[in-house]
């Protein structure tokens, strides 16, 4: 057997602790090093025997160093660019939480995955699901992916009642237990929009093709519909230890202790429609994946910086999806050439968002 290396970056959070507990129950992999924002890691690398560490700064030198087979990428936000363009274009086997990044640099990143050959395997959870229903089938007979949402803690309310939320309402997640920014992405819905875009770069369909639709019980965690009418399905119990051992163990398919569904005393699959007037940062997403270019990295932008004010308690919980809409108007979109490109858009749509913060 062949012990494979992990790098995880994002070690710390909430995807990075739930793949150390795989990691560390499974002889078939090992972790070669760690990275975090600004948490110290020298008494996990002790725990773990791993020697390559790194807080902060830039993901190149701590990858180069430790020379994965496998690359975790976990990092929340822009910040997890670097990482995911160093492992495709170095075709090392990328193992996909970090969404931003996928969203950010769509054409940078497939055209790195291109050059680079190697593995891109989504771990969030609708996109594992996805992978799943599509292996090996020809891509004539797909005529729609569809994207479930749970709908989040905000579901059922208008916009109006939402006007006064608090940062612990939008952070109580009804189905999932995560880190905090994607829980307020989750409570505005511009996660799924993030999810949009990245179903868009991961599978290569048009957003025509790509639907959204809540199911509040985030059991069926998304769909393939087919041209002859019928639709596959991945289900399982809401737990990320499943897609992240999926993908760390593909293609094989490890054992999870994932609780089964009870499929006797009855499942709960019931559908419903988004309300994109009440969560206006998912139409938004859709509009700017449409619109290319450096738009979608603008969204992500914007986005980082409003939910880092509304969890800061500066702006309120509406404000969020203002404050995106305002920083896309005012960004000129055009495509980005190479990596200093990306961080220039990013780095202008981050200054848009901030002049429009207003105090709660
Ligand atoms: P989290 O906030 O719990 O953890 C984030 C991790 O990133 C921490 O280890 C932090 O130290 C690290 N980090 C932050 N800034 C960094 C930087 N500049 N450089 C290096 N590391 C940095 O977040 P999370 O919930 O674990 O989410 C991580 C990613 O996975 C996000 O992109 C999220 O959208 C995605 N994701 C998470 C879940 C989930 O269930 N938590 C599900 C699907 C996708
Ligand atoms: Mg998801």
């Amino acid at each position: 057997m062949r012990v494979k290396r992990v790098a995880l970056l994002g070690a710390t959070g909430s995807i990075g602790r739930q793949a150390i507990e795989i990691i560390s129950s499974r002889a078939d992999l090992e972790l070669c090093g760690l990275m975090s924002g600004s948490q110290p890691l020298d008494a996990l690398g002790l725990e773990h025997g791993v020697s390559h560490l790194q807080v902060g700064g830039s993901a190149v030198p701590l990858l180069e160093a430790c020379e994965p087979d496998i690359v975790l990428n976990a990092i929340v936000g822009f910040a997890g660019v670097e990482a995911t363009l160093w492992a495709l274009e170095h075709g090392v086997t990328l193992a996909l939480a970090n969404k931003e990044s996928l969203v950010a640099a769509g054409e940078l990143a497939v055209a790195a995955h291109r050059r680079g050959g190697g593995l891109l395997l989504p771990v969030d959870s609708e996109h594992s699901a996805l992978f799943q229903c599509l292996e090996g089938r020809a891509p004539e007979t797909i005529d729609a992916l569809v994207l479930t949402a749970s709908g989040g803690p905000f579901r059922g309310r208008s916009a109006h009642e939402l006007a006064n939320v608090t940062v612990a309402d939008a952070l109580a997640h009804p189905t999932w237990s995560m880190g905090r920014k994607i829980s307020v992405d989750s409570a505005t819905l511009a996660n799924k929009g993030l999810e949009l875009i990245e179903a868009r770069w991961l599978f290569g369909l048009p957003y025509e093709n790509i639907e959204v639709v809540v199911h509040p019980a985030s059991i069926v965690h998304s769909l393939v519909r087919f041209r002859d009418g019928a639709l596959l399905a991945h289900l399982g119990s809401p737990d990320m230890r499943v897609p992240i051992s999926f993908a760390l163990g593909y293609p094989d398919r490890p054992a999870v202790a994932a609780a089964a569904l009870d499929l006797e005393h009855g499942l709960d699959l019931r559908f419903e429609a988004v309300d994109d007037e009440t969560f206006p940062l998912l139409p938004l997403a859709r509009a700017a994946g449409e619109r290319g270019g450096t738009a979608p990295c603008a969204y992500n932008a914007a986005n980082e910086v409003a939910v880092e004010a509304f969890l800061g308690g500066r702006i309120g919980f509406l404000d969020i999806a203002d404050t995106v809409a305002g920083a896309l108007d005012e960004v000129d979109g055009s495509p980005a050439r190479d990596l200093s490109d990306l961080v220039a858009a990013d780095a202008e749509a981050r200054r848009l968002a901030e002049r429009r913060l207003v105090p709660a």
